[in-house]
């Protein structure tokens, strides 16, 4: 309650406030490491996503000639409830997001909406599981996400991330042209997948999607470690999808 008595409400004024565990160690939140290349903090996952989600957002608006030319909507969208399964009124499984893209495409021709969403693109981006060097085998062998190896894209055959062939060949072409590595997660067959936003969205939309992430350790812990170069190329990543992304789709070859 000594939080509550710094805020404008009197603790019994209060009539109901969300309890969540947080640590008080001086430096449970710091950038950290040798040559200060982590980080750690609480809710990394999925606060690093959400950062680079929106930081991309706005670093693309700074080409103007660019802006002004483009026809599609930038959208950086970010859920409540991913944890716990999204099944909520703000959680991506709600029908808040096709409400919100129907309202944008509204004074359109009738099919404006569904002929805009097969000409989209969405980057599902939530924390990936680095390999830590304790526990390698829970990875595997040649799926192992490293520190300052670029941007994790997490694929799954049953569709627990939506990565497909198609979407991972269009994020390749948009990483190259970013200079961002990218490196691939998938889960050992023996365990079971995690998921995110990224195959609701995709099957309620029917709009083509890839799962990617920054690897970190701890994930869900009170106190998580993500890399600094992660950021830096998650964010160097979205802003060059939002600046490319109508010229690469139209030049696609399938
Ligand atoms: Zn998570």
């Amino acid at each position: 309650m000594s939080k509550l008595a710094m805020s404008p409400i009197a603790p019994n004024e209060a009539l109901t406030a969300p309890l969540m565990s947080i640590s008080k160690h001086p430096t449970s939140s710091a950038i950290t490491g040798a040559h200060n290349e982590f980080i750690c903090g609480a809710r990394l996952d999925n606060l690093v996503g959400t950062y680079t989600a929106v930081t991309g957002l706005i670093e693309s608006l700074k080409d103007d000639a660019g802006l002004s030319k483009d026809m599609n909507i930038r959208i950086a969208a970010c859920f409540d409830n991913e944890e716990c399964g999204s099944e909520s009124a703000q959680g991506a499984a709600s029908a808040v997001t096709e409400w919100f893209l129907r309202r944008m495409a509204s004074g359109g021709h009738a099919s404006a909406f569904e002929e805009a969403v097969s000409k989209s693109y969405l980057i599902s981006a939530d924390q990936a599981h680095a390999c830590h060097p304790n526990y390698r085998a829970k990875h595997e062998e040649n799926h192992q996400p490293m520190f300052h190896g670029g941007v994790v894209v997490k694929t799954n055959v049953n569709q627990r991330y939506a990565t497909t062939g198609i979407t991972h060949a269009i994020l390749k072409v948009i990483a190259e042209k970013a200079q961002v590595p990218l490196q691939n997660f998938v889960v050992r067959n023996d365990s079971p997948c995690g998921s995110t936003v990224g195959p609701i969205l995709s099957a309620k939309l029917g709009l083509q999607t890839i799962d990617v992430g920054t690897a970190q350790f701890a994930m869900h812990s009170i106190r998580e470690m993500t890399d600094t170069s992660g950021v830096m190329h998650a964010i160097n990543l979205f802003t060059t999808f939002y600046n490319t992304l109508p010229g690469v789709l139209s030049n696609f070859k399938m």
